[in-house]
């Protein structure tokens, strides 16, 4: 492919870009992000029509060609590097973003940059460089996400194009000292456009990607989450606990179910409104996780009760766990109902070898729980047997 061709291909990865993007936003105008992208592919298609200008031995201004290609080169790195930041839920320093470019729009005028086009790459490439970096250091410390997999794919795309860049500088380098054929100066200025439509391809069919498993963990969530409280609801109970009780009996282990209600909630709408009460619900289940292990898994069991499953946890360990948020819970204070003062009835039960229904373990601790509330509430009872104990 001439080097014509490819910037006609470019040109087309932007457009498509752009046109999938913008279709995309329309419908999902709170993922900030793809404004980014967005931006992303439109500086794409200007550096590529600045590529076919050039090649067409069209005369155009230098603030256009090559400075402005230039920034647009540059643009399409540093608004990816923003849309990264987004969705990774770092805050976009715009004050930073516009400094780079306008920095990088100067440098491409100084005496120096005028002086040939590979003074300019010398100037240019060092920007993209450090721009690509910041964007694998950026995913690198997402550790432990459910976007993992594109974000692989995007640290792909970011070292192919510093490895392209790099190669394509030494080059230069070594031709400014003539340990390089001059011949070979098409050759390196080829490889820069086959680099363009790889690291454009790549990364923008990554963030095609990450839109696509983005709306699905959305749509999961929707379907397994609470809206008000974030925690699970009951879609998935029935499973997970069966679940966790067949891995409990195969390993030996005890599986702990945690009933918690709060108490007189129906006081909190009645005097505060139902707003407050939902505020009320959102707090209680924060502090709530906050005690909780990664394994362990909370759901909104009903109106103001939650039931907490704890994986490989025996009875005294659990007991510890539900004192532990009941104490959590009395001690807390929301910001903004300081006169509110909220207490929990807690129930627990622990899986035994008589016990595989998780039906009847929920019912154990469903009777732990309403013992609590009888004996005066803000406290922790146990099923044991046919007995229920107190802490
Ligand atoms: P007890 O100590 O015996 O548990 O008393 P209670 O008032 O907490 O229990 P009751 O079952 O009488 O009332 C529960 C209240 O929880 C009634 C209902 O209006 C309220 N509630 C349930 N879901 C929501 C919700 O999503 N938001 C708000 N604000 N209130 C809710
Ligand atoms: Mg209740
Ligand atoms: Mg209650």
């Amino acid at each position: 492919m001439d080097v014509m061709t490819l910037s006609y291909v470019n040109l087309l990865i932007g457009l498509a870009g752009v046109i999938l993007l913008s279709l995309i936003y329309k419908n999902a105008q709170s993922e900030r992000h793809l404004l980014f992208w967005l931006s992303a592919s439109f500086a794409l298609c200007v550096t590529s029509i600045c590529g076919v200008v050039i090649r067409s031995g069209v005369e155009a201004p230098y603030w256009l060609v090559p400075a402005g290609a230039n920034l647009a080169t540059i643009s399409f790195s540093a608004f990816i590097l923003s849309a990264i930041y987004v969705v990774t839920k770092r805050r976009v320093k715009y004050h930073w973003l516009f400094g780079v470019l306008a920095l990088a729009y100067a440098l491409n005028h100084t005496d120096f940059a005028q002086v040939s086009t590979v003074n300019r790459i010398l100037v240019n490439f060092p920007l993209i460089i450090v721009l690509n970096l910041l964007a694998i250091k950026q995913l690198l410390a997402q550790t432990k996400s459910e976007l993992s997999g594109v974000y692989r794919a995007l640290i792909f795309a970011f070292v192919v194009n510093i490895i392209q860049l790099g190669t394509r500088f030494t080059l230069l380098i070594l031709l400014q000292f003539d340990l390089v054929s001059p011949s070979q100066t098409t050759l390196i200025h080829s490889l820069g456009y086959y680099g363009l439509t790889t690291y454009a391809f790549l990364t923008l069919g990554s963030c095609l990607c990450l839109v696509y498993k983005k709306s699905s963990i959305e749509m999961r969530d929707n379907m397994e989450r609470d809206p008000l409280t974030g925690v699970f609801n009951r879609h998935n109970l029935p499973l997970k606990l069966q679940n966790e009780l067949q891995r409990a009996s195969r390993s030996k282990q005890h599986v702990s179910i945690v009933m918690i209600d709060i108490d007189h909630f129906k006081k909190v709408n009645d005097s505060l409104g139902h707003v407050a009460g939902d505020l009320a619900l959102c707090h209680v289940a924060e502090v709530v996780q906050k005690q909780l292990r990664t394994y362990d898994a909370m759901f909104r069991y009903g109106g103001e009760e939650f039931l907490i499953c704890l994986p490989d946890t025996p009875l005294s360990s659990a007991l510890n766990i539900a004192n532990r948020i009941r104490k959590h819970i009395e001690q807390s204070e929301l910001s903004a109902l300081p006169e509110l003062k909220l207490t929990i009835s807690v129930g627990v039960a622990t899986s035994s070898t008589d016990v595989s229904d998780w039906q009847l373990l929920v019912q154990h601790a469903d009777q732990a729980l309403y013992q609590a509330k009888r004996q005066g509430r803000n406290q922790v009872l146990h099923y044991d047997g046919a007995a229920i104990i107190s802490l």
